[in-house]
């Protein structure tokens, strides 16, 4: 049962009741079996239906576990130089964001972000002895297909979807920082968390309506025998660089020859805090609103199609429909192919939110 392709990985995270359902005195409608990774959706007139899955997290899941089971594998991935993405899908108030980045207090609530970026720099010391890193990050939202940088000064500005054989599918003029430590990556992250948020009031959008994706790119060069070394990493603090990367991230073979027989990787991590997935229709969504709920649901739908195309084809030889949205184009090289990729449902526990947990778990359930 929990056997999936290595390509993705699916987990179920339902998340614990707040107190406005408390208040309400809500009846639980999901069940959670963490030991053989069930869930189970209950309703008065449907009965109950259960799923299963390669690992669920129930209300009193720690964000620590999480991350061990969802994301710190990938971390190493990225490091090897492998692409790996982690989604948080659900609907919105299920917990996507409380995944993905948590509270920053107590600590032990921070989430898959931030967690990340502490592994990533744990590792990098260990290695530093044989191996120099360069570290570069971006963030970027989709908002109605279009893309944002959210580390620009001009947030609202739109940015184009290009490709080339050198960097594949990229997004022109995204910026990208060189990052020395985990700090700096936290620094990061809180500017483009308030951009996203302050953007979309700007912009009279809803931001629960934008998918948010963090690119954490690391390069990395065995050092030519023990005491030289150079390269990559000079430089002070967070700047801007357009450094190409030597070779395109997590590519077919990861290790590559570089100049003086040294071997350089590229790995490539995306931390992506999806859409929120409710159906508009409940929400009475009319025009600019439809429309956008509409490219939302094209974008999520061309996800689900290219996730379930890949485990039902191993991702070899079949057709993968990457070209049917933005975030399918953008994330190509780092879904299928050697790429590892993990997606989070996030759930709500409560029987008024029924639909929406079953709708979700059976799109998660189609990425097995
Ligand atoms: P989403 O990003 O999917 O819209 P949020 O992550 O913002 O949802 O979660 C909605 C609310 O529920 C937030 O106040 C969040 O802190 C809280 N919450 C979500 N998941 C959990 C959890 N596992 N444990 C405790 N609180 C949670
Ligand atoms: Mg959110």
């Amino acid at each position: 049962m929990t056997d999936s392709r290595e390509a993705v990985k699916v987990i179920v995270r339902c998340r614990p009741f707040n107190d406005q359902e408390r208040r309400d005195g809500r009846a639980q409608a999901v069940e959670v079996e963490s030991r053989d990774g069930q869930v189970a959706v209950r309703s008065a007139s449907e009965g109950t239906k259960a799923f299963a899955f390669d690992k669920v997290f129930g209300p009193d899941s720690r964000q620590e576990d999480v991350y061990d089971t969802a994301c710190a594998p990938l971390v190493e991935a990225a490091l090897q130089g492998f692409n790996a993405t982690v989604f948080a899908y659900g609907q919105t108030g299920c917990g996507k964001t409380f995944t993905m980045e948590g509270r920053d207090e107590p600590a032990e609530q921070r989430g898959i972000i931030p967690r990340a970026f502490d592994h990533i720099f744990q590792e990098i010391q260990k290695g530093m002895g044989d191996r120099e890193f360069l570290v570069r990050v971006s963030h970027l939202e989709l908002y109605n297909e279009e893309a944002r940088d959210l580390l620009s000064r001009d947030a609202r500005e739109r940015l184009e979807l290009r490709e080339s054989p050198e960097r594949g599918v990229h997004v022109r003029g995204l910026k990208e920082f060189v990052v020395k430590s985990a700090q700096e990556m936290r620094a990061v992250l809180e500017v483009g968390a308030k951009n996203r948020t302050v953007g979309a009031t700007l912009m009279n959008q809803d931001s629960s309506r934008s998918h948010s994706i963090f690119t954490i790119i690391i390069e990395t060069v065995d050092k030519p025998g023990s005491g030289g070394g150079s390269g990559g990493s000079g430089g002070g603090a967070a700047s801007s660089s357009s450094r190409p990367a030597s070779g395109r991230p997590g590519s077919a073979s990861p290790a590559k020859a570089g100049a003086g027989g040294s071997s350089i990787r590229v790995g490539k991590l995306n931390l992506v805090d999806l859409a929120g997935s409710e159906r508009q229709a409940k929400t009475g969504a009319t025009g600019e609103r439809l429309k956008e709920a509409s490219k939302i649901n094209l974008s999520l739908s061309a996800l689900g199609n290219v996730i379930s195309a890949l485990t039902i084809e191993g991702g070899a030889g079949g057709h993968v429909p990457y070209r049917d949205s933005k975030l399918t184009r953008l994330l190509q090289d780092s879904l299928g192919g050697n790429a590892k990729t993990v997606m989070i449902a996030n759930v709500g526990p409560a029987d008024y939110n029924y639909e929406e947990t079953l709708s979700t778990l059976r799109y998660a359930s189609r990425a097995k």
